[in-house]
């Protein structure tokens, strides 16, 4: 959350993968500036949707290929590197 800085859950603080994906998000704003970013972040959102915006799907770098675009699906069962959720995005 930029300015600010990352913000994970207490149960999710030594989760190294969720951290290394939350600081890309803090790289590309970093790199394309707040407003830009927030912009820019908006209309993949629009366009792409989640699963398929170019700036979560950097942010994925560790997951698998499979993973890297069907990120939701494999949140939720468990196929995903960063975090198991069930839950995710409902
Ligand atoms: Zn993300």
């Amino acid at each position: 959350m930029p300015p600010f800085g990352i913000v994970v859950s207490e149960s999710e603080k030594s989760n190294k993968r969720l951290i290394n994906h939350e600081t890309i998000h803090w790289e590309q704003w970093k790199r394309e500036g707040t407003l830009p970013y927030a912009l820019n972040y908006i209309s993949e959102a629009i366009k792409n949707g989640y699963d398929k915006n170019k700036y979560e799907i950097e942010a994925r770098y560790e997951e698998s290929e499979y993973c890297k675009l069907n990120y939701t699906e494999c949140v939720r069962s468990g196929k995903a590197l960063t975090i198991y959720n069930p839950e995710f995005r409902n």
